[in-house]
Order: C-alpha cells, then structure tokens, then sequence
C-alpha cells in the first residue's frame, strides 16, 4: 500500500489477516464461539475497523476492556454482542445497557449498581459472572464468589439481570503445562457448577485467551477469547512463531529515511553519545521516535530493516527520531523504506523481535504504537 503524499512515517493494518486469524482460531476450536479481543484500540491495530474485520472472519462476540471502548464500538454501528469488564463505581451502566451491551460482574457492588440501572429502564441487564480461578485481579474469589451468587438469585428472579456468561481469566496460560492452568480450569468448573447448584445456569462459559484457544482444547468451553492472536501475534514465543500457528501478523510499520549524511570514525550518535561510530560510515535518520510508541530504551537494541537488511537503532531514541548506522558501503539516499515492525515469515523485524531486544512482551510493543502515525487499512 503507497501511504499519503507526504507521510514520512506509517501503519498499516493488514485487514483480511485479522479475518483469517479469526477464521483460524475458530477452525482451531470447534463448537466454540469467538470473542475476539479489541481494547487498547484493538492492541493498537484500531478499534472499529479491526472489529469489523474481526467479524468478517467469524466473530459472533467483541471484548473490550473499558466502557467507553464499547460505547465507540456501538457508536460506529457495530452491533456484535460485546462484552465490558472495567470500571470503578460511578460508571454509566445505563449507558451500556441502552446500547445493548454484555457487563461483566465481578462484585456486589457492581451487580446492585447494574440492576440499578436496568430497573430504571425497565429492562434486563445483560452480565456476565466473573469467576477469580487464581488470577487475583478482576472477579470474585473464594467466599466472594459464593456471596456474588447469592447476591445474583434474586435480582436474577425479579428480572433486572440476566446471567448469560460465567468467565474467568487464566495467570499462566503461556505456560500451557504449569499446574496453575490445569488447578485454575477445575477451579472455574467448579465454580460455574456452584452457580448451577444455585439455579443459575448462563448459557456462555468462557476462559480461554490467546495462548489456551492454541495450546489447551480443554480451555475452549463455549466461547474462546483472544486478543492477541487476533492480530497474528503469537502469545506464546518459545513454543511457536505466528506461522506455526496458521496466523500472520496484522500490523506493520514503515517509515522514510529523513536524511541520509556521511560521518566520520568516533562520531558520537544522538542525546547522551551512548554510540560512538566505529569506522567512517553513513547515518540514516529515521522520523519516528518515543511519542510514536517506540521504546526509549530500544535504543542500540531496536532491530529495523532497510533495504532487505537488519540494522540496529544507534543511540539513543528521541521524540520523533532515531538515528540508523548504515555502513561504509550504503549506497541508499533519503526516502529509502525503513521496515520498524513487520512480518517474520517474510524476514522482516517482529514485535517479538523487538520484544526480545528491550525485555518486554510483543503485547507491549504493538499496543504502544501510537495515533500519531497514520493507519493505512489494506
Ligand atoms: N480476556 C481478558 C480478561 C483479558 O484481559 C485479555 C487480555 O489481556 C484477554 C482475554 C485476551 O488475552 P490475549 O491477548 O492473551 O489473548
């Protein structure tokens, strides 16, 4: 795709992947529903056209994590099912319940707030229980959970909600052998037969991220939930790239070589000199930088590509720029393409690769990717 006269820098999002990734984990868990995972403006790929996309490959479920998130969603026409799960008290329930949104309930307080809502508009709330396995972040945990369910009996009864998903997140599901996996499936399956005990049976049992939709077919129940493998990532490095599980990557991101100069040996390179060169040589200056949502501290550890060839940032990364050693030999000039983050299977860097460099997760480097760079939709 040729990006807009001018742009020096860019995204582009590669639509029909997000469709076929979704097909994939679809094929890939049989008799199960896809909620396909879309906060953080769609891991960074952008919200309403990766949900569409989303869709198009078989989606019947969305997931964000804010409100809000869903609230864009509707406003642009989406109409899926979509499931919320994060806010504090003085959220708008009545907002997500006028636009027909899944609630997640993970708390008394939550639940009366809802049913608030829903008695107000003379209509059922739509939610979904969730169950803490082992986690302890969001959902009900141990006792918590027993006084949830007894909490939802009657408000269930009077018609304010109805219960149509028991959910839980897994801690170690990258890890598909841990123990914690498997103790955390007996937990959730005991805990959504604890709600059956109480007369409550939702028609959704889901759990399954990413990483258990493609290594743990026991995880799958009604509904699988990924984000990340959505946008052809693989969230789970050592056992597979994102080739070995039939997806590819989504996003890649290109900029233009801004200025191409020559430098002589001992030339010290961008703020603090923490790269000197080492030989008279060519330096290459890359316009995107930290507000663009490359790391800071990829600096002389960031892998790009120009001209078919790795290179690692020189120095330190700025606002706006980087800078690149070419080489002696760079018979290249401004305006040659600088591939940021691309495609493994093709040879290009990866948000694993820059991952691996910097000691953080491929989740961390696409979602950071900011709005400053233009999205071009192929
Ligand atoms: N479910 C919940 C509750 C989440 O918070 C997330 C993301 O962190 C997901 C599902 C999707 O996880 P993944 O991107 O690993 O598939």
């Amino acid at each position: 795709a040729v990006p807009p006269e001018g742009v020096s820098a860019w995204v582009t999002i590669d639509l029909d992947a997000i469709s076929d990734n979704v097909r994939e984990l679809a094929r890939r868990s049989p008799g199960a529903e896809v909620m396909a995972v879309v906060k953080a403006d769609a891991y960074g790929h952008g919200l309403v056209h990766s949900a569409r996309a989303a869709v198009a490959g078989g989606a019947s479920w969305l997931a964000v994590a804010q409100l809000t998130e869903a609230l864009e969603l509707r406003a642009a026409g989406v109409t899926t099912r979509a499931l919320t799960w994060l806010y504090a008290p003085g959220a708008d329930f009545g907002a997500a319940i006028d636009a027909d949104l899944d609630i997640s309930v993970a708390a008394p307080w939550a639940l009366d707030a809802v049913a608030a809502a829903a008695r107000e508009r003379g209509r059922a709330a739509r939610i979904h229980l969730k169950v803490d396995t082992g986690l302890a972040r969001n959902g009900a945990l141990g006792q918590g959970w027993t006084d949830l369910i007894a909490a939802v009996g009657p408000v269930a009864a009077e018609g304010a909600v109805e219960v149509i998903g028991v959910w839980s997140h897994f801690a170690l599901a990258d890890a598909p052998q841990h123990p914690t996996v498997l103790a955390q499936r007996e937990l959730f399956v005991e805990a959504a037969a604890e709600l059956e005990r109480a007369g409550i049976r939702p028609q959704f049992r889901h759990l399954a991220n990413s990483a258990a939709t493609l290594t743990n077919p026991d995880a799958h129940f009604d509904i699988v939930r990924p984000g990340l493998a959505v946008y052809g990532l693989s969230p789970v490095p050592d056992l597979g790239a994102p080739e070995d599980f039939g997806l590819r990557e989504a996003m890649r991101v290109t900029a233009r070589l801004a200025l191409v100069k020559h430098a002589l040996a001992g030339q010290g390179v961008s703020y603090g000199h923490t790269y000197t060169t080492t030989q008279d040589t060519t330096l290459g200056l890359v316009p995107v930088g930290y507000a663009d949502g490359i790391p800071r501290h990829a600096g002389s550890l960031g892998p790009v590509q120009v001209d078919g060839q790795r290179f690692t940032i020189a120095g330190r990364v700025c606002m706006d720029q980087f800078v690149l050693d070419l080489g002696p030999t760079y018979a290249g000039a401004a305006g040659d393409e600088v591939v940021i983050l691309g495609r493994g299977a093709d040879g290009e860097p990866t948000a694993q690769d820059w991952a691996a460099a910097i000691g953080t997760i491929n989740y961390e480097i696409v979602t950071r990717i900011s709005g400053r760079l233009p999205r071009i939709l192929v």
